[in-house]
Protein backbone atom coordinates (compact mmCIF):
# COMPACT_ATOMS: atom_id res chain seq x y z
CA UNK A 1 0.00 0.00 0.00
CA UNK A 2 0.95 3.39 -0.87
CA UNK A 3 1.06 6.32 1.41
CA UNK A 4 2.21 9.88 0.98
CA UNK A 5 4.05 11.23 4.14
CA UNK A 6 3.46 15.15 3.72
CA UNK A 7 6.96 16.37 6.03
CA UNK A 8 6.12 19.79 5.15
CA UNK A 9 3.00 21.70 3.76
CA UNK A 10 3.58 25.34 4.60
CA UNK A 11 4.51 28.27 1.54
CA UNK A 12 8.52 29.06 0.99
CA UNK A 13 8.60 31.56 4.14
CA UNK A 14 6.87 29.63 7.02
CA UNK A 15 8.12 29.42 10.35
CA UNK A 16 6.50 26.95 12.46
CA UNK A 17 4.95 24.83 9.04
CA UNK A 18 7.91 23.16 7.09
CA UNK A 19 8.11 24.09 3.36
CA UNK A 20 5.83 22.02 1.03
CA UNK A 21 7.60 18.32 0.72
CA UNK A 22 6.61 14.48 1.17
CA UNK A 23 7.82 11.28 0.78
CA UNK A 24 5.47 8.98 -1.69
CA UNK A 25 6.26 5.49 0.74
CA UNK A 26 5.85 1.78 -0.48
CA UNK A 27 7.08 -1.60 -0.14
CA UNK A 28 9.84 -0.55 -2.60
CA UNK A 29 11.00 2.51 -0.71
CA UNK A 30 10.95 6.15 -0.38
CA UNK A 31 10.75 8.71 -2.94
CA UNK A 32 10.83 12.01 -1.39
CA UNK A 33 9.42 15.26 -3.81
CA UNK A 34 11.22 18.42 -3.05
CA UNK A 35 13.16 19.20 0.17
CA UNK A 36 11.89 22.24 1.55
CA UNK A 37 14.97 24.85 2.49
CA UNK A 38 16.78 24.00 5.61
CA UNK A 39 18.23 21.15 7.96
CA UNK A 40 14.85 20.61 9.12
CA UNK A 41 14.65 18.13 6.54
CA UNK A 42 16.60 15.81 7.93
CA UNK A 43 14.85 16.30 11.08
CA UNK A 44 11.13 15.78 9.57
CA UNK A 45 12.45 12.16 7.81
CA UNK A 46 13.60 11.25 11.18
CA UNK A 47 10.49 12.01 12.95
CA UNK A 48 8.40 9.59 10.61
CA UNK A 49 10.91 6.90 10.73
CA UNK A 50 12.75 7.42 7.47
CA UNK A 51 16.33 6.97 7.51
CA UNK A 52 18.52 9.17 5.10
CA UNK A 53 20.40 6.50 3.57
CA UNK A 54 17.00 5.08 2.59
CA UNK A 55 16.04 7.76 0.49
CA UNK A 56 17.20 7.09 -2.94
CA UNK A 57 14.93 8.64 -5.07
CA UNK A 58 14.60 12.34 -5.07
CA UNK A 59 13.05 14.76 -7.32
CA UNK A 60 13.12 18.51 -7.08
CA UNK A 61 10.44 20.05 -8.90
CA UNK A 62 12.26 23.83 -9.37
CA UNK A 63 14.93 26.12 -7.84
CA UNK A 64 13.33 28.19 -5.57
CA UNK A 65 14.74 28.55 -1.95
CA UNK A 66 11.63 26.12 -0.30
CA UNK A 67 12.06 22.98 -2.35
CA UNK A 68 16.25 22.83 -2.97
CA UNK A 69 17.71 24.44 -0.10
CA UNK A 70 16.93 21.26 1.85
CA UNK A 71 18.88 18.99 -0.53
CA UNK A 72 22.10 20.92 0.09
CA UNK A 73 21.93 20.62 3.64
CA UNK A 74 21.40 16.36 2.62
CA UNK A 75 24.16 16.33 0.86
CA UNK A 76 26.25 17.82 4.17
CA UNK A 77 23.95 15.25 6.42
CA UNK A 78 25.36 11.98 3.80
CA UNK A 79 28.75 13.09 3.69
CA UNK A 80 28.64 12.06 7.05
CA UNK A 81 27.31 8.52 6.52
CA UNK A 82 30.21 7.01 5.25
CA UNK A 83 28.05 5.34 2.06
CA UNK A 84 30.00 2.90 0.22
CA UNK A 85 30.22 3.46 -3.82
CA UNK A 86 27.41 1.29 -4.62
CA UNK A 87 24.95 3.45 -2.68
CA UNK A 88 23.11 5.44 -5.26
CA UNK A 89 20.41 8.01 -5.33
CA UNK A 90 18.57 8.94 -8.15
CA UNK A 91 18.05 13.23 -8.37
CA UNK A 92 15.37 13.54 -10.98
CA UNK A 93 15.02 17.83 -11.89
CA UNK A 94 14.87 19.08 -14.94
CA UNK A 95 17.60 21.27 -16.23
CA UNK A 96 17.55 24.46 -15.06
CA UNK A 97 16.75 23.14 -12.04
CA UNK A 98 19.72 21.06 -12.26
CA UNK A 99 22.13 24.46 -13.09
CA UNK A 100 20.73 25.70 -9.77
CA UNK A 101 21.37 22.80 -7.01
CA UNK A 102 25.38 23.15 -8.80
CA UNK A 103 25.55 26.46 -8.71
CA UNK A 104 24.54 27.15 -4.84
CA UNK A 105 26.32 23.71 -3.80
CA UNK A 106 29.37 25.18 -5.57
CA UNK A 107 29.64 28.33 -3.74
CA UNK A 108 28.40 26.62 -0.27
CA UNK A 109 29.90 23.45 -0.01
CA UNK A 110 34.01 22.36 -0.39
CA UNK A 111 34.55 20.90 -3.45
CA UNK A 112 35.70 17.67 -1.74
CA UNK A 113 32.41 17.47 0.07
CA UNK A 114 30.66 18.01 -3.45
CA UNK A 115 32.98 15.22 -5.07
CA UNK A 116 32.15 12.83 -2.07
CA UNK A 117 28.20 12.89 -2.37
CA UNK A 118 27.69 13.47 -6.24
CA UNK A 119 29.71 10.05 -6.65
CA UNK A 120 26.83 8.50 -4.89
CA UNK A 121 24.32 10.13 -7.27
CA UNK A 122 23.12 9.33 -10.38
CA UNK A 123 21.52 12.58 -12.32
CA UNK A 124 18.84 12.20 -14.13
CA UNK A 125 17.74 15.04 -15.93
CA UNK A 126 13.65 15.17 -17.02
CA UNK A 127 12.83 16.56 -20.05
CA UNK A 128 8.63 17.12 -20.34
CA UNK A 129 6.78 13.61 -20.83
CA UNK A 130 9.39 11.66 -19.81
CA UNK A 131 8.54 8.45 -18.03
CA UNK A 132 10.55 6.89 -15.11
CA UNK A 133 9.67 3.75 -13.02
CA UNK A 134 10.73 4.95 -9.09
CA UNK A 135 9.94 1.46 -6.85
CA UNK A 136 7.19 -0.45 -9.28
CA UNK A 137 5.84 2.70 -9.52
CA UNK A 138 5.64 4.84 -13.44
CA UNK A 139 5.92 8.47 -12.51
CA UNK A 140 5.34 10.39 -16.03
CA UNK A 141 7.16 13.80 -15.01
CA UNK A 142 5.83 17.12 -17.38
CA UNK A 143 6.81 20.71 -17.68
CA UNK A 144 3.91 22.80 -16.09
CA UNK A 145 4.28 26.05 -17.55
CA UNK A 146 4.87 27.71 -14.67
CA UNK A 147 5.58 32.00 -14.84
CA UNK A 148 8.53 31.56 -12.37
CA UNK A 149 11.01 29.11 -13.33
CA UNK A 150 11.25 25.97 -15.17
CA UNK A 151 8.80 23.60 -12.76
CA UNK A 152 8.30 20.26 -13.38
CA UNK A 153 5.21 18.24 -12.16
CA UNK A 154 4.23 14.66 -12.43
CA UNK A 155 1.11 11.91 -12.67
CA UNK A 156 1.67 8.01 -11.17
CA UNK A 157 -0.92 5.81 -10.31
CA UNK A 158 -0.95 4.91 -6.34
CA UNK A 159 -3.48 2.38 -5.63
CA UNK A 160 -5.32 2.32 -8.35
CA UNK A 161 -5.89 6.42 -8.30
CA UNK A 162 -4.90 8.69 -11.04
CA UNK A 163 -2.66 11.19 -8.83
CA UNK A 164 -0.83 14.58 -10.27
CA UNK A 165 1.59 16.97 -8.54
CA UNK A 166 1.36 20.43 -10.02
CA UNK A 167 3.90 21.79 -7.97
CA UNK A 168 3.55 25.54 -6.36
CA UNK A 169 1.80 27.28 -9.16
CA UNK A 170 -1.64 27.66 -10.47
CA UNK A 171 -2.56 24.72 -12.84
CA UNK A 172 -1.86 26.08 -16.42
CA UNK A 173 -4.91 26.00 -19.13
CA UNK A 174 -2.92 24.08 -21.17
CA UNK A 175 -2.39 21.34 -18.94
CA UNK A 176 -6.25 20.87 -18.24
CA UNK A 177 -6.90 17.97 -20.43
CA UNK A 178 -3.91 16.26 -18.99
CA UNK A 179 -5.83 16.50 -15.15
CA UNK A 180 -9.39 15.97 -15.98
CA UNK A 181 -11.04 13.31 -14.21
CA UNK A 182 -7.80 12.54 -11.74
CA UNK A 183 -8.88 10.78 -8.58
CA UNK A 184 -6.11 13.09 -6.55
CA UNK A 185 -4.70 16.56 -7.27
CA UNK A 186 -1.94 18.18 -5.22
CA UNK A 187 -2.42 21.60 -5.74
CA UNK A 188 -1.51 24.90 -3.36
CA UNK A 189 -3.09 27.23 -1.90
CA UNK A 190 -1.35 30.13 -0.87
CA UNK A 191 -4.43 31.37 1.75
CA UNK A 192 -8.24 31.47 2.26
CA UNK A 193 -9.58 33.33 -1.25
CA UNK A 194 -11.20 35.84 1.89
CA UNK A 195 -8.08 36.67 2.90
CA UNK A 196 -6.51 37.09 -0.27
CA UNK A 197 -5.73 41.16 0.29
CA UNK A 198 -3.72 40.19 3.26
CA UNK A 199 -1.41 37.65 1.57
CA UNK A 200 -1.66 38.67 -1.88
CA UNK A 201 -1.50 35.06 -3.69
CA UNK A 202 -2.00 36.36 -7.30
CA UNK A 203 0.94 38.90 -7.32
CA UNK A 204 3.35 35.62 -6.07
CA UNK A 205 1.59 33.24 -8.67
CA UNK A 206 -0.20 31.41 -6.36
CA UNK A 207 -3.77 30.41 -5.70
CA UNK A 208 -6.42 30.57 -2.72
CA UNK A 209 -8.56 27.54 -1.63
CA UNK A 210 -11.57 28.88 -3.40
CA UNK A 211 -9.95 29.03 -6.56
CA UNK A 212 -7.60 26.07 -6.84
CA UNK A 213 -10.71 24.57 -5.42
CA UNK A 214 -12.78 26.06 -8.43
CA UNK A 215 -10.99 24.95 -11.55
CA UNK A 216 -10.18 21.43 -10.07
CA UNK A 217 -14.31 21.48 -9.88
CA UNK A 218 -14.63 22.17 -13.44
CA UNK A 219 -12.04 19.52 -14.41
CA UNK A 220 -13.98 16.88 -12.40
CA UNK A 221 -11.41 16.26 -10.57
CA UNK A 222 -12.28 13.74 -7.78
CA UNK A 223 -10.40 14.71 -4.29
CA UNK A 224 -8.23 17.81 -3.80
CA UNK A 225 -5.29 18.05 -1.68
CA UNK A 226 -4.10 21.40 -0.47
CA UNK A 227 -0.44 22.62 0.66
CA UNK A 228 1.70 24.98 0.27
CA UNK A 229 -0.03 27.60 2.69
CA UNK A 230 0.04 30.18 4.86
CA UNK A 231 0.00 29.49 8.72
CA UNK A 232 -1.73 32.44 10.60
CA UNK A 233 -4.62 30.30 11.57
CA UNK A 234 -2.44 27.57 13.34
CA UNK A 235 -4.65 24.28 14.45
CA UNK A 236 -7.81 26.00 12.57
CA UNK A 237 -6.17 25.89 9.49
CA UNK A 238 -7.35 22.50 7.93
CA UNK A 239 -10.78 23.30 9.11
CA UNK A 240 -10.83 26.60 7.21
CA UNK A 241 -9.43 25.66 4.48
CA UNK A 242 -11.48 22.59 3.96
CA UNK A 243 -14.29 24.61 4.84
CA UNK A 244 -14.29 27.80 1.76
CA UNK A 245 -12.91 24.67 -0.40
CA UNK A 246 -15.95 22.63 -0.28
CA UNK A 247 -18.02 25.58 -0.95
CA UNK A 248 -16.62 25.44 -4.67
CA UNK A 249 -15.30 21.60 -5.10
CA UNK A 250 -17.73 18.98 -5.29
CA UNK A 251 -15.30 16.02 -4.07
CA UNK A 252 -13.20 15.41 -1.24
CA UNK A 253 -11.18 18.46 0.04
CA UNK A 254 -7.53 17.36 2.10
CA UNK A 255 -5.42 19.78 3.89
CA UNK A 256 -2.82 18.01 5.49
CA UNK A 257 -0.92 19.13 8.38
CA UNK A 258 2.80 18.85 8.65
CA UNK A 259 3.30 14.74 9.03
CA UNK A 260 0.62 13.57 8.29
CA UNK A 261 -0.37 10.51 6.15
CA UNK A 262 -2.22 9.88 3.40
CA UNK A 263 -3.58 7.06 1.83
CA UNK A 264 -5.71 7.04 -1.18
CA UNK A 265 -8.71 5.16 -1.13
ZN1 LIG B 1 7.32 27.06 -3.12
Amino acid sequence: MEKIIMLGVGHGATLDLYNTCFVIQNEGGNFLIDTGGSIEIVKRLNQMNIELSSIKDIFVSHSHTDHLLGLIWMFKRMATLKLDSNHKVNLYCNDLTYDAIIKVAEQVLSEGLIKKVFSNFNIQILTDGNKKIIHNIEYTFFDIRAKGPKQYGFECTLNNKKLVFLGDEPLNKELFDRVKNSDYVMHEAFCLDSEQDIFHPYEKNHSTAKSACEVMNELNVKNIILYHTEESHKEKRKELYIEEGKKYFNGNVLVPNDLEILELK
